[in-house]
């Protein structure tokens, strides 16, 4: 009787809530209230951590980031968790453009601060597996949002890097070293980036493509991701 509903379900409201299951949207009501978006007047301009006001936190003093200035969507935890694995691991591009559309408001408040979009790359590996770049898709619709050009294949991803959860801190920054190159420096050249990520996690990726854009003459680095981690 259940898998009978399900499958009614399923003909008539095909599209399920990537926060809960919940037929008839990409995203329901309930999860949307549910998620929480990143305060930029109570974090740090860089990291986004939450720290009670808008000033760049310690970690971000004692270590340097590679980009500038960082904005975030929201935190990544919960309902918002769950819609973020059914965007990268289940194809639901619908769910990554909805959550980037959700953060309209903060994209247009600094939507002068940068030229340029540049999405975190995959490699050629990676993107034939899952068949997108969920970067690309959050970095399309900022390019709508902002008005602004995406720079196609600025950045390239040489090799696959190991799953960071499964390693240590010091094991995630060798990880990421020297994965990155510019395939077309005169396009990014005294032009301001902004370097999209689905998330922001140790800042590891970030700092390196940042870091790689900057060597390549870049004029500044942005940073924005979709989510952060909580803490
Ligand atoms: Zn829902
Ligand atoms: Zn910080």
């Amino acid at each position: 009787m259940r898998d009978h509903l399900k499958t009614v379900l399923d003909i008539f409201y095909p599209l399920q809530c990537g926060g809960c299951g919940d037929h008839g949207s990409t995203l329901c009501g309930d999860c949307i209230g549910s998620f929480r978006a990143v305060d930029e007047g109570s974090s740090c301009p860089v990291c986004g951590r939450w720290i009670g006001k808008n000033v760049v936190c310690g970690g971000c003093l004692e270590e340097n980031r590679g980009f500038q200035k960082g904005h975030y969507g929201f935190y990544f935890e919960g309902r918002l968790r769950s819609a973020m694995h059914a965007f990268k691991f289940n194809g639901r591009k619908d769910i990554g453009r909805r959550l980037v559309s959700l953060s309209k408001e903060k994209i247009l408040s600094f939507a002068d601060t940068f030229d340029c979009i540049v999405p975190v790359p995959v490699t050629e590996k990676r993107l034939k597996e899952r068949g997108f770049n969920q970067s690309f898709i959050i970095a399309e619709e900022i390019a709508k949002i902002a008005g602004r050009e995406i720079g196609h294949s600025v950045l390239l991803k040489k090799k696959d890097t190991k799953d960071q959860y499964s390693l240590t801190r010091e094991e995630r920054k060798k990880n990421v070293r020297g994965v990155f190159a510019i395939r077309d420096r005169a396009r990014i050249k005294d032009k301001r980036i902004l370097l999209v990520d689905d998330l922001f996690t140790t800042g590891y990726t970030a700092r390196e493509a940042a870091v790689t854009l900057l060597r390549s003459h870049a004029g500044e680095v942005g940073f924005f991701a979709l989510a952060r981690t909580p803490s």
